[in-house]
């Protein structure tokens, strides 16, 4: 085909799609369904972006209001540096707040943003989008729609007078379909001083806004909305459950309660989320922090937790514990009220005993996960809350009698490193995330069961794993099998 014929056969119908009224018109045959946002045709400046809710409707015959926005840094910095990250957290019509942003949104911004940059910014309705890329013609445009407006941001702040101004536009977000868009105005103001004259860099630019909210950041993962209402209780915060942690926090879970007896060495950064700067921290509070600085539609409790006598929350959980200051059956009671699903990563026997047991009392499900020595492979189960697949002592039978194959190890990669008190293995974090992986896939599978549209369910309960055969490395080799009853078992008989 030669571009001439290309074009002749073509260019008919880009012009049938170019012209009609996409709002009532069907898509032409061989038209990409997608919309073409006019916002997204400025040259806009490369690192700088407004954060705003996307769902946020405002009345097309509201003409000008201000946002309430909080920034990463001060501005004068931001225009120095020519980075900026700004948050709307509400926005205005005159004098009414029309849209805020909710509590885990505003707590996120108050601890990871800086509170004293909050700045009342002006915004006007235009009836069309400025068919221009110079900011001058923005400029303009404020000082013929609202001159007011202009007087409002020339305040001086720091060593700048400078103006920020939000414009907003009817555009298509979705074939057909139309919403406000944004762009934003960002310009230092010229200091005319005769008596100390000064050479000031000029500086204008246009600055998108980027969607964030619930909505939008379910809108890449929407078959696992049903998340925002979970909570989980994850156990064991080493390599597999502070990866895992951060897996589901990612996914949108609403809540996590974390449980670990550790604090974070610097050893241990190899293969696990913390930071080197973590070192000396408890995990429980490492990672919360970690956590809560990425991911603020999930909120990690910690006011479950059994108070000191200075009122502060015990930093490390250590479960069977000898001589423990607080009754550890109330603390177990307290962390697990509520919760939908038991993540077991501390890849002990004797913890994956006890938290299977009260999950069954519960009557919620358990996923209990363990890699093997040498990284290997590893081991990911999962208890019904029913009992319909058996308890704890009927897979530790099951086990016994070698009714599912075991993932292979090497006994002889443990290690004891200097300083250490105790023997570890040898795994990397990119084998030990393997059994992560899919560790999460079931907790996510479980939570969705039952949903329409939702993530798949599983139809097994336990899968073994295999990195290595006769020595040679393998793609990630899972067995997937069915978890019974063990005839022997007394739970049988109690049910
Ligand atoms: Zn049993």
């Amino acid at each position: 085909m030669k571009a001439a014929n290309l074009y002749l056969e073509n260019l008919p119908k880009w012009e049938e799609a170019a012209f009609s009224d996409r709002a009532t018109a069907p898509p032409i045959e061989g038209e990409d369904l997608q919309a073409e946002p006019f916002s997204a045709y400025y040259t806009v400046a490369p690192f700088m972006a407004f954060m705003m809710d996307s769902s946020w409707e405002i009345s097309p015959t509201a003409t000008a209001g201000t946002l309430k926005v909080i920034f990463r840094e001060k501005i004068s910095q931001s225009i120095d540096c020519e980075r900026l990250l700004g948050l709307v957290l509400s926005i205005s019509d005159n004098d009414n707040v029309i849209h805020e942003v909710p509590d885990k949104i505003m707590n996120w911004a108050s601890t990871f943003l800086d509170e004293n940059t909050i700045l009342d910014v002006p915004w006007i309705r235009l009836n069309e989008p400025i068919q221009s890329n110079d900011p001058k013609v923005f400029f303009d445009k404020i000082n013929t729609v609202s001159p007011n407006v202009y007087q409002v941001l020339s305040s001086r702040h720091g060593q700048y007078n400078f103006i920020l101004c939000g414009f907003t536009f009817r555009e298509e977000i979705a074939r057909g379909i139309s919403k406000d868009g944004w762009i934003f105005l960002i310009a230092k103001k010229t200091i005319t001083n005769r008596k100390k004259p000064r050479q000031e860099r000029r500086f204008a630019q246009l600055v998108r806004s980027e969607p964030y909210s619930t909505n939008d950041y379910f809108e890449r993962i929407s078959n696992m909305r049903s998340l925002q209402t979970k909570r989980i209780a994850v156990f064991g915060l080493g390599c597999l459950g502070s990866t895992s942690a951060t897996m589901l926090a990612q996914s949108g879970v609403a809540e996590l309660v974390l449980v670990d007896k550790d604090q974070v060495s610097p050893s241990i950064t190899c293969r696990t989320t913390y930071s080197l700067v973590d070192s000396g921290l408890p995990k429980m509070e490492a990672l919360a922090h970690y956590l809560s600085s990425k991911f603020p539609f999930t909120y990690v409790l910690t006011n479950l937790f059994p108070s000191d006598h200075s009122g502060r929350p015990f930093p490390l959980i250590n479960l069977g514990q000898f001589g423990c200051p607080y009754n550890q059956d109330d603390f177990l009671e307290a962390v697990l009220d509520k919760v939908d699903l038991i993540f077991d990563a501390t890849a002990e026997e004797g913890i994956h005993h006890l938290l299977a047991d009260r999950a069954q009392k519960k009557g919620i499900p358990i996923i209990f996960l363990s890699s093997r020595h040498g990284g290997m492979g590893g081991l990911v189960a999962r208890l019904r809350p029913d009992g319909s697949n058996g308890c704890f002592a009927c897979y530790a039978k099951h086990k016994d009698q070698e009714t599912f194959p075991q993932a292979p190890e090497d006994l002889d990669a443990n290690v004891q490193p200097g300083g250490c008190a105790d023997v570890t293995f040898q795994a990397s974090v990119f084998d030990v995330r393997e059994v992560a992986l899919t560790a999460v896939r079931l907790a996510v599978s479980t939570l969705c069961e039952g949903e329409e549209n939702a993530y798949p369910s599983a139809n097994w309960d336990l899968a073994v794993m295999s990195l290595v055969e006769e020595g040679k490395m393998l793609v990630p080799t899972w067995t997937t099998h069915h978890l019974t009853p063990h005839p022997d078992c007394q739970c049988k008989t109690r049910q």
